[in-house]
C-alpha cells in the first residue's frame, strides 16, 4: 500500500486499489473553472436563489433574489440559453422548460 501511496500515514491491515479511481481537488478545479468563466466574460452571481424559470422557446427569463434571509427584492433577467447545474433541484424547473 505504501508503495502505492507514499503519503498514507498511519497502521493498515489492508486495503483496495482500484486503477481505474482517481482523487482530484475539488477546490482548485472550481475556483479554476470560475477564473476560466470570468477571463472569457462571463459574470458570476454569487449567493442568488433562482425563484423562477420561464422559456417561451426561444429566450429564458430567470427571476432571482439574494439567499440571506433579510433578501426580499427579486430581479428578473432574459438569456437567450441558460446552463441549470442544480443538482437534484432541477427537477422543479423541467416541466415549464424547452430543454435542447
Ligand atoms: C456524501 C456524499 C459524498 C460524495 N462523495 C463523492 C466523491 O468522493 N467523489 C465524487 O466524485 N462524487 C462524490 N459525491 C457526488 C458528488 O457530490 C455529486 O455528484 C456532485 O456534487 C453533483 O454536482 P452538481 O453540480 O450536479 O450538483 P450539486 O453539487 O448538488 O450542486 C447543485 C447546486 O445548485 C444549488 N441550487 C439548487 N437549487 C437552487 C436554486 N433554486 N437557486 C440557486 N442555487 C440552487 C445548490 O445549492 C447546489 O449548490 C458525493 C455525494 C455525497 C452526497
Amino acid at each position: 500500500m505504501r508503495a502505492i501511496e507514499p503519503t498514507l500515514k498511519g497502521d493498515f491491515v489492508g486495503g483496495y486499489f482500484t486503477e481505474s479511481d482517481a482523487t482530484g481537488d475539488i477546490h482548485q478545479f472550481t475556483v479554476g473553472l470560475a477564473a476560466a468563466f470570468e477571463r472569457l466574460g462571463g459574470t458570476i452571481c454569487y449567493g442568488q436563489q433562482i425563484e423562477r424559470i420561464q422559456s417561451n422557446g426561444a429566450t429564458v427569463t430567470l427571476t432571482a433574489k439574494g439567499s440571506a434571509d433579510t433578501d426580499t427584492s427579486a430581479t428578473t433577467s432574459t438569456y437567450s440559453d441558460v446552463v441549470i447545474c442544480a443538482g437534484v433541484a432541477v427537477a422543479r424547473w423541467q416541466s415549464n422548460l424547452v430543454i435542447a
